[in-house]
């Protein structure tokens, strides 16, 4: 691990007069300093996006040319797996075993994916017409923004990175400032993978400062974003300015429904990890988990019990289940919304506070939370939490399950439980969400579109859905009359 990431500008690792320095959340240490690029460094990056675009280097290279340097990336990811999952782990706190068999391996597939489907999703497609043959060209959109949060840094920065480029775009990642160090590391082996210059740029700088700057830029033709619903509309605004395409990744307030006749082990460690893992800090985090009565005692108390054991501690020991908040702040706001639900009528079951543990003091810990009696009218039920705090709730009716589960203002995920899967697929079809999963949770191929409605946004990442995102369709018509003498052309009778 380095001391210093510096920017990725035009091929080349470039120093900024302003340095930040980089928090591990499992214990407030500084583990590095990052470059944090100014409005000079952002204008840099978009003249060399722009200037790579135009310039052919990369949308106009043999495909197979194309596919052999995002392999290449998917390789190198590979091979600096281990440095990368600690990187990622120190730098968000998450359990290393998370970073170690989800983030990082993942992150190479998809580059591994794409490059391998590239071929197959840009073909042409041609539509023969009444005396005329339309071809329809894939193409890509231009210069693409690519913003990311902080929850997955690397996994969310490679989906679209992957996507984007595979497509044919020149981009401009900007991760969070809060956790830029494992998309620095990235540039370095993209770098090493030999793509062209400016083809990709890597900035890291606060969202205040570049939002506007990048996304009311008229050389911009995309922007990619997964973050807050807040930060997103803001950023409609921007872009609204010159029109540009949007991907909307945003914020969700996700429901689980547990059947009488779901197998309940299953039914409650897959509930324990929708709403623990990454400390809840999904946006598929499934927050709202409603219980058929029949089994609802014997859920609840499982699923306490399970909680309560949940380990905390340093992301790096391979012991930890569940690490730290991403910051500070971050806590705050999980406290205020148990606090709040507390004094609105909610019952705590479990959690709700910072450990006791004296090992953990200096880290942005809190435990495992669960809470019951959540009404509709709650903030805690209504709002996106992004921490570890279950609001569990028993139904009899599984219409009132359904219109509980579809009454907030997101629609981005959801699980059922139940062993008659057929029933399970028809209350699915009834929910409000892009992603439905049945007897299993947080599964993403990257086969499979995936994307939210609502106010959970709009657009898809991933399968062959999701890469068409980043590419335009241009209709090009040949007309086929015979004789070449369509009536058009002699229309004024000239
Ligand atoms: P955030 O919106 O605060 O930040 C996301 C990114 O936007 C960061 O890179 C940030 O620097 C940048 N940003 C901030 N202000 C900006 C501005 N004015 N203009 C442009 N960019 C700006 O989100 P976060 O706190 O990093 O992540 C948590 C949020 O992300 C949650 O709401 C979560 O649900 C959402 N999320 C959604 C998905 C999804 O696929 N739908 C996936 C992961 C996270």
């Amino acid at each position: 691990m380095d001391s210093y990431y510096p920017l990725y500008i035009n091929g080349e690792f470039k120093d900024s007069s302003n340095k930040q320095k980089i928090t591990n959340p499992a214990n407030g240490e500084i583990i590095a300093e990052a470059a944090l690029a100014s409005k000079g460094d952002i204008e840099a990056a978009v003249t060399s996006a722009r200037a790579a675009f135009d310039s052919g280097s990369w949308r106009e290279i043999a495909l197979v040319e194309r596919k052999d340097f995002l392999l290449k990336i998917s390789q190198g990811i590979l091979d600096k797996a281990g440095e990368l999952a600690r990187l990622e782990t120190l730098n968000t706190g998450k359990p290393i075993k998370e970073s170690t068999f989800m983030d990082v391996p993942s992150s190479a597939k998809t580059f591994e994916y794409f490059a391998n489907h590239l071929e197959e999703f840009l073909k042409e497609e041609t539509k023969e017409l009444e005396n005329a043959r339309s071809q329809l060209v894939r193409e890509p959109l231009g210069v693409a923004v690519l913003i990311v949060p902080w929850n997955y840094p690397l996994l969310i920065a490679s989906w679209k990175l992957a996507q984007a480029l595979a497509a044919g775009n020149t981009v401009i990642l900007k991760p969070s400032s809060l956790t830029p160090l494992s998309v620095l590391e990235l540039a370095k082996i993209i770098q090493e993978a030999g793509l062209p210059k400016g083809v990709v740029n890597i900035i890291n700088a606060s969202g205040d400062v570049a939002g506007e700057q990048l996304c009311a830029d008229k050389r911009v033709d995309i922007i990619s974003f997964t973050g807050s619903p807040e930060v997103g509309k803001k950023i409609i605004g921007y872009s609204s300015r010159n029109v540009k395409k949007l991907i909307m990744e945003l914020g969700g307030k996700s429901a689980g429904i547990v059947l009488k006749d779901a197998d309940l082990e299953l039914a409650v460690n897959g509930s324990l990890c929708s709403i623990f893992l990454n400390q809840g800090q999904m946006c598929t985090a499934l927050s709202r988990i409603f219980v058929e009565d029949d089994i609802y005692d014997k859920f609840i108390t499982e699923f306490v019990e399970k909680a309560k054991k949940i380990k905390l501690g340093d992301g790096l020991n391979y012991e930890t289940q569940m690490g730290p908040l991403m910051s500070d702040a971050q806590r705050r706001k999980v406290i205020e919304y148990v606090e709040k639900a507390k004094s609105e009528g909610a019952k705590l079951l479990c959690g709700g506070k910072i450990p006791d543990n004296p090992e953990l003091r200096n880290g942005f810990f809190f435990e495992p939370t669960v809470l019951t009696d959540v009404m509709p009218h709650m903030a805690i039920f209504k709002e996106e939490v992004f921490g570890p705090v279950a609001c569990v709730s028993k139904f009899s009716d599984r219409d009132e399950a359904i219109q509980l589960a579809n009454a907030t203002d997101f629609a981005l995920a959801c699980a059922i439980w139940s062993e008659d899967t057929a029933l399970a697929q028809k209350l699915a079809s009834r929910i409000n969400a892009g992603a439905c999963w049945i007897n299993t949770y947080g599964m993403f191929y990257n086969e499979a579109p995936y994307g939210g409605f609502k106010q959970s946004g709009f657009g898809k990442e991933l399968g062959r859905e999701g890469f068409l995102e980043y590419t335009r369709q241009k209709n090009i018509i040949i007309d086929q009359t015979k004789g070449a003498k369509p009536l058009v052309n002699y229309w004024y009778g000239f």
